[in-house]
């Protein structure tokens, strides 16, 4: 798959059986549909409802980026803030083919969503001590 930043091949990574695209140039990653809820699921953060399709939902943020390409259909992406005023932006593609995260962001999402339930705490260390080894986000 090609990074839909800077157009250059991506890795595959595995984790948990969970395969994701990450690109070493620009760190970002690409999950494919439900693959974040596997990830969240896997480190004990079950979300209510697919992540994806609450994304797809939510207003489009505008900002003055241009608009990132799905890897997948090749078509505009949307990019939604998630999290609130000090939460992450993300590119979702319109078809519902997946989820684009810069560098560091799925670890801010992680952290976003166990802020919000204290007993999930220890899930998140988990996952964020692998995104941090596989993706070295910043912390
Ligand atoms: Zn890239
Ligand atoms: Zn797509």
């Amino acid at each position: 798959m090609i990074c839909p930043v800077c157009k250059k091949d991506m890795f595959v990574v595995e984790y948990k059986q969970i395969e994701l695209d990450y690109c070493q140039s620009c760190r970002g990653v690409w999950f494919d549909a439900g693959e974040l809820e596997l990830l969240l699921e896997a480190g004990g953060i079950e979300g209510d409802k697919p992540f994806l399709g609450d994304v797809l939902k939510s207003p489009e943020a505008h900002t003055p980026e241009k608009k990132r390409k799905c890897p997948i259909c090749t078509r505009n992406m949307r990019e939604v803030m998630v999290g609130g005023e000090t939460g992450v932006m993300i590119d979702a593609c319109n078809r519902g083919d997946g989820l684009w995260f810069d560098g560091g962001e799925v670890a801010s999402l992680v952290k976003i969503i166990t802020a919000e339930s204290p007993e999930k705490r220890g899930s998140e260390s988990e996952i964020i001590g692998f995104l941090t080894e596989v993706f070295k986000a910043p912390q």
